[in-house]
């Protein structure tokens, strides 16, 4: 079972992220918890390129390829060999992100983003996406108070930039019920793991 947790930032991802993974190791579940790049010695490389620039030099779908290609790395080495061993995998960050914000807060559209990734992943999306929902003031709010670690280069942006993010993650949680499980974030970490975890067990079953 491939989850994936997503969400604009401020959402509480990571936090919620270690309160599920938690929850995983007391039901005594073969998990695999990891992020991107997930430690991948290419994966983290790739990553390196991409943070180290102020976001003048380097170009949108430059951007997007480069997160497509640690992507793929992440899944090839990390991902798919642990879903081949029977784990569940919890993973924080992936497609969709790319969507949101490569696709449609940066503005290169949110098709050519899909079918990019669509190349670099092949067939293997999530079975299960739990999308953290914030609107874009909350999630602004939770980062300017600070949250344990350094305010990255694209939470500077602005308002705007963090609406569309919030904007193509509903629609991407509105045409793929399915997948996408849309819970509200704007409650207490607590609460708001709590119900990640009972939808995620009722899916289980
Ligand atoms: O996962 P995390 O929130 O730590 O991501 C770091 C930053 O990278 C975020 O602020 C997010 O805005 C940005 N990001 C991005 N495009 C992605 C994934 C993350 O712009 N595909
Ligand atoms: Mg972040």
């Amino acid at each position: 079972l491939f989850i994936t947790l997503e969400g604009p930032d401020g959402a509480g991802k990571t936090s919620v992220l270690e309160i599920l993974a938690r929850r995983f190791e007391e039901s005594g579940t073969d998990f695999l918890r990891t992020r991107e790049p997930g430690g991948i010695r290419i994966s983290e490389k790739i990553r390196e390129i991409i943070l180290d620039n102020d976001h003048t030099e380097m170009e949108a779908r430059t951007e997007a390829l480069l997160y497509a290609a640690a992507r793929r790395q992440h899944l090839v080495e990390k991902i798919i060999p642990a879903l081949e061993a029977g784990k569940v995998v919890l993973c924080d960050r992936f497609i969709d992100s790319s969507i949101a914000y490569q696709g449609a807060a940066r503005g290169i559209g949110t098709e050519e983003v899909r079918s990019i990734n669509r190349f670099a992943i092949g067939n293997t999306m999530p079975d299960l996406t739990i999308l953290l929902d914030v609107p874009a003031e909350v999630g602004i709010l939770r980062i300017s108070e600070g949250r344990g670690h350094e305010v990255n280069r694209l939470d500077a942006e602005g308002l705007d930039f963090h609406k569309k993010v919030r904007d193509e993650y509903l629609k991407i949680a509105e045409s793929e019920p399915e997948r996408v499980i849309l819970i509200d974030a704007t409650g207490s970490l607590t609460d708001t793991a709590e119900v990640a975890w009972d939808s995620i067990k009722s899916r289980m079953k």
